[in-house]
């Protein structure tokens, strides 16, 4: 049996889009009643099966729905970025998002929030747990919040050739490594490869290799890492590639070139 939701829009999509938009939408709109629907567990979109030591590259204060600001104008007070506006980390992202939506949609009883919900189009969705299916009314207008959606190395399978002796992880599982490889080759030249390389700071290299001259201002700063066991080493024979997934194995590491197989289906990582 189908159940009816009785809304004015279906938002499709609880990600920063979805968020956004529904934020805007109960504010400017005191009466329409909305359903957010997502395929994932909760709202915040890939940012809840991000890596763990992803943070925003903007001050939190530009990221979020427009009532609510994230991270209280915070500003750093150690490490290379001191002084500057705080950068909210992955779990402080998944937690404004779920106070976000307990405390100015669903608790207020703006929205319905629907998880783990499939919309398969026709006005339905269904829910990937139960199996149950939903129906809106003809009336009620459709917001695609999937636009912008981007693929992850952690839901995403490898696009390029894997030898058999290549270990190939999703960024994710740096920080579960058990034994160190003696190099690593980051496949991917976007946000989550320059973290990859920066952030992870159990295996990166020293900032001064990545930034050149201008990691001259970052000589006072304690945080400088030093390369230990593990780490790209700036001589290794395999320089790094692109992607968002690292490939390692406990002796070497081999990475198949993306160019030298068809890249234009790869889709851009952050
Ligand atoms: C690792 C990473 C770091 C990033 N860092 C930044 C940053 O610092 N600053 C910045 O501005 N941008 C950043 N971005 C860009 C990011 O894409 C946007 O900031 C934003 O989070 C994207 O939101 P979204 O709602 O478009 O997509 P998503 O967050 O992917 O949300 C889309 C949602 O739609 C759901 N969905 C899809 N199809 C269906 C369906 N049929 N039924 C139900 N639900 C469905 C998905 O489950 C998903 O939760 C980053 C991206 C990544 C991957």
């Amino acid at each position: 049996m189908t159940r009816r939701v009785d809304v004015d829009y279906l938002v499709v999509g609880a990600g920063a889009m979805g968020m956004g938009f529904t934020d805007a939408l109960i504010d400017h709109s005191p009466q329409v009643r909305v359903a957010l629907v997502d395929r994932r567990h909760g709202v915040g979109g890939h940012w809840l099966e991000d890596y763990s030591f992803v943070r925003l590259h903007q001050a939190s204060s530009f990221y979020g729905v427009a009532s609510t600001v994230l991270g209280g104008y915070r500003v750093q007070t150690g490490g290379p970025e001191a002084g500057l506006w705080e950068r909210a980390d992955q779990p402080t992202i998944v937690s404004y998002y779920a106070d976000v939506l307990a405390d100015r949609m669903v608790g207020p009883g703006r929205v319905d929030h629907f998880p783990g919900c499939e919309y398969v189009g026709d006005r339905q969705f269904v829910s990937r747990i139960s199996g149950e299916r939903y129906e809106v009314p003809e009336r009620c207008r459709i917001v695609d919040a999937r636009y912008l959606a981007p693929d992850i190395p952690a839901e995403t399978p490898p696009q390029f050739t894997v030898e058999e002796d290549a270990r190939v992880v999703p960024v994710n599982e740096l920080v579960r490594v058990d034994e160190a490889p003696s190099q690593y080759v980051v496949v991917g030249s976007g946000k989550t490869a320059t973290d990859a390389c920066v952030a992870a700071d159990a295996w990166c290299r020293s900032r001064r290799h990545l930034l050149g001259a201008s990691a001259r201002a970052l000589d006072a700063q304690p945080l400088i890492r030093r390369p230990g066991p593990g780490h790209l080493s700036p001589h290794a024979r395999h320089p790094p590639r692109v992607c968002g997934a690292a490939a390692s194995s406990s002796t070497r590491a081999r990475c198949v070139s993306p160019t030298t197989r068809s890249s234009s289906t790869a889709r851009p990582t952050a």
